[in-house]
């Protein structure tokens, strides 16, 4: 048992050809499923997935005979994993500020590395769903604000200056400042973009057009580009490598910091965050307050999958947009920075709105709008 990123960070460090990893992530405990990492230490990309999966269900791969195996060995993932995730941060400096940190690992296994390396950074860790269990009896294994009560409480109870939740598989980080509010991903990928950029100006930072407007703030501020791409960890982490771009991030508390490996990894991000916190000296609760603030709100609208197509097309033509980004969906940015994303589901026939703007009247105005005009698209479809 080990969580999906130090799993990854094996596979690269010891030369392998690749990885399976046995987990749901962050789904409930009736569900599993295999993630297949490349021997890049990075998850196969969609192309290649496909691939894997047509050559499975098409019979899969000859099998081969009980004494056909060849060697099957250990190996120590764990410790040097936790090394590697401590060599990219300032040991002493986080050590020297005595940091007081919850943890809140969801009974996934994040909790085989969390607290061990917050204790090497001299923190004094207090838990919560820390022992492994798949059968998640502590919370759902999907950290979200409204299942982290249990983390808030002991965030309060033992005045810890932060608090950090896992999902299933260690790849997510949800942080709780030292009052006790949840904060979402987006918001703490922000305050990580923000640091890196202050010491690396003009990098570029991937992350998938869904995500707030915050990271774009920051990225520009530090003299660097966004990379828009798909949504999806795999796209991001993909656009990494096939770019060169050393940060990445979602808005659901997946972090990926590049100089370690170009996946998500809630250990690495806890490390960091805590480094951000030891270096200023302030709460984290005023480091994430500074950051810009928008409303954000989000729709739906019926739309018969064949059409769907046609209809991003037809929106796109009719619509007066100084920004257009089209590598998932269609997201619309106007000149008061406010954006809209339209995009098809895939499991669904209907378009998913996302959209972010200065206030939540502009939000319900941009979803209203475009709502409006994609039912009028789709009925003159017929
Ligand atoms: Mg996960």
């Amino acid at each position: 048992m080990l969580p999906t990123p130090a799993l990854q960070f094996g596979v690269r460090e010891f030369g392998l050809d690749g990885g399976l990893m046995v987990t749901a992530s962050h789904n409930p405990p009736e569900f599993n499923g295999v993630k297949v990492v490349a021997s890049d230490g990075v998850e196969v990309s969609r192309g290649r997935e496909a691939e894997i999966e047509a050559l499975f269900f098409g019979g899969g791969p000859e099998l081969c005979s009980w004494d056909g195996i060849g060697d099957v060995r250990s190996l120590d993932v764990l410790e040097p994993y936790r090394r590697a995730v401590l060599s990219h941060v300032d040991v002493d400096a986080v050590r020297g500020a005595g940091l007081r940190v919850a943890l809140d690992p969801g009974n996934g296994v994040a909790g085989l590395t969390a607290p061990s390396v917050a204790t090497e950074l001299g923190c004094e860790v207090h838990t919560v769903n820390v022992d492994v269990d798949g059968m998640f009896p502590g919370r759902d294994s999907e950290p979200r604000p409204d299942n982290l009560d249990g983390l808030r409480a002991l965030v309060e109870a033992s005045g810890s200056d932060v608090g950090v939740a896992f999902d299933g598989d260690g790849d997510r980080s949800i942080f709780v400042d030292e009052g006790g509010e949840v904060h979402w991903g987006d918001r703490s990928f922000a305050l990580v973009a923000r640091d890196f950029l202050s010491r690396n100006p003009g990098t570029d930072v991937a992350t998938p057009v869904s995500s707030s407007r915050v990271i774009e703030d920051v990225v520009s501020e530090g003299g660097g580009s966004v990379v828009w791409t798909k949504v999806g960890s795999v796209d991001v982490s993909r656009t990494m490598v096939d770019s060169g771009i050393v940060l990445g991030g979602e808005e659901n508390g997946g972090i990926m910091y590049g100089p370690l490996l170009q996946v998500r990894d809630g250990t690495m991000a806890m490390a960091l965050i805590l480094e951000i916190m030891a270096r200023s000296g302030r709460p984290l609760s005023e480091l994430l307050g500074e950051l810009p603030q928008y409303s954000q709100g989000k729709g739906r609208v019926a739309c018969p999958n064949d059409v769907k197509g046609r209809v991003l097309e037809e929106l796109r033509g009719s619509v007066e947009a100084p920004r257009v980004e089209t590598v998932d969906g269609l997201k619309l940015g106007y000149p008061d920075g406010s954006w809209i994303l339209v995009r098809p589901s895939g499991t669904e026939p209907v378009f998913r709105l996302y959209a972010e703007a200065g206030s939540g009247e502009r939000v319900d105005q941009l979803i209203g709008k475009h709502r409006a005009l994609i039912e009028s698209v789709v009925e003159s479809l017929g």
